[in-house]
This record gives C-alpha cells, sequence and structure tokens, in this order.
C-alpha cells in the first residue's frame, strides 16, 4: 500500500477563532471520556489520556481531575465518518454538532476546539482511524498530547520538533518529551509548575 504520511493532517484550522489570549481562568480542570475507539480497551485508553495529560501539567501549573457522570471541562470522544462530506457553507449544516467533520481513515486525524472557543476544550477524534499505541499509524498518545495543547489553547506552531506541528509527525511515545518551544508557549499562558508544589 503507498503511504504518505505527509497527507496526515492532526487536524484543521479554525480561522473564525482568534488563539490570541485564548486562555482558562481556573488551575485545575476536569476531563472526561466519553466513549472509545474499537480495537483499544477501555484502561489503555485511560492510560493514554492520563498520560497526556501529564505531559502538560508536569511543565505548567495545570492540575487535571478525571469525572465520571458529570460534567467537565474537557471532554474526549471518539466519532464515526460523517455521512455528509460537503461543505454547505455557514452555520446550518452540523456535523456530529460542529460543523467539523470526519472524513474515516487518514486525512483529518481529530481537532479540539480553543478555550475562547464556543465549545471550549471538546477533543473529538476519528473513530475510523487505526489508532496504535506504538509506531504504527496513528499514536493515539501523539495526537492526544496535540489536541490537549490546544484544549489549554496553544495553536499550531510550524516547527516540526512542536507537538502542535500541524501534521502527524511520529515520535517515539516511550520517550516523547516536549519541545522546549512548546514548554515555553505553555507556561506563557499557565506558568510554570511551582516546584514545592505536591502532586
Ligand atoms: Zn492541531
Ligand atoms: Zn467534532
Amino acid at each position: 500500500m503507498l503511504h504518505h504520511p505527509c497527507y496526515e493532517i492532526t487536524d484543521r484550522a479554525d480561522y473564525s477563532i482568534s488563539p490570541e489570549g485564548s486562555k482558562w481562568n481556573k488551575h485545575t480542570l476536569t476531563y472526561r471520556i466519553i466513549n472509545y475507539p474499537k480495537g483499544m480497551t477501555p484502561s489503555t485508553v485511560n492510560g493514554i489520556i492520563h498520560d497526556a495529560v501529564s505531559i502538560w501539567s508536569n511543565v505548567t501549573s495545570s492540575i487535571f481531575q478525571k469525572v465520571k457522570g458529570q460534567d467537565s471541562d474537557i471532554k474526549f470522544s471518539f466519532w464515526q465518518l460523517d455521512k455528509k462530506l460537503t461543505w454547505e457553507g455557514g452555520s446550518g449544516v452540523q456535523y456530529h454538532g460542529d460543523g467539523w467533520p470526519f472524513d474515516g481513515p487518514g486525512h483529518i486525524l481529530a481537532h479540539a476546539f480553543l478555550p475562547n472557543s464556543e465549545t471550549p476544550a471538546i477533543i473529538h477524534f476519528d473513530k475510523g482511524e487505526p489508532w496504535s499505541t506504538s509506531y504504527k499509524v496513528f499514536n493515539l498518545l501523539l495526537v492526544t498530547i496535540h489536541e490537549l495543547g490546544h484544549s489549554l489553547g496553544l495553536w499550531h506552531f510550524m516547527s516540526q520538533n512542536s507537538i502542535v506541528y500541524p501534521r502527524y509527525v511520529y515520535q517515539n511515545p516511550r520517550t516523547f518529551h516536549l519541545d522546549v518551544d512548546d514548554i515555553q508557549k505553555i507556561q506563557q499562558l499557565w506558568g510554570e509548575r511551582c516546584s514545592s508544589e505536591m502532586p
């Protein structure tokens, strides 16, 4: 199978939202996992999402709390291919409720909304992707860290070392660490992690 990794975009930019000054006015954010993809156990997905939130909370003053059965700040969910794939313009056509259709395997993998959008911190994944925990496309941890970056207020950054680079770039998830530029940007929004703070 001919594979074009450069074609895989992590998500699309919503240019109607200005990323400037997009910030939460609190430091503790709750999150909830609404549903799960095929081919991965819920405990695996829970672990991946826990690891992804830790990547960000390790370098900032943000704290994440997982909740069940109640409303949360951040919501993770997986969505099937949208039937209606043509963009009809305006706000009249809704795709799984947000106007950003998924396209099955490849291309658009996920999307997330910035803190100052109408639906802050909603994170949607394309259920049609072959999500993986390894080097195989697409590593769920890497995509989750990327989308969480948006939920925390970071927008795309055109450096391949950045986790908010708009295209999927594989990095070993076991040795993953945030690039210095990403750390600097998130600390500008959230402040540094206080070293005397108890975890
Ligand atoms: Zn993105
Ligand atoms: Zn969506």
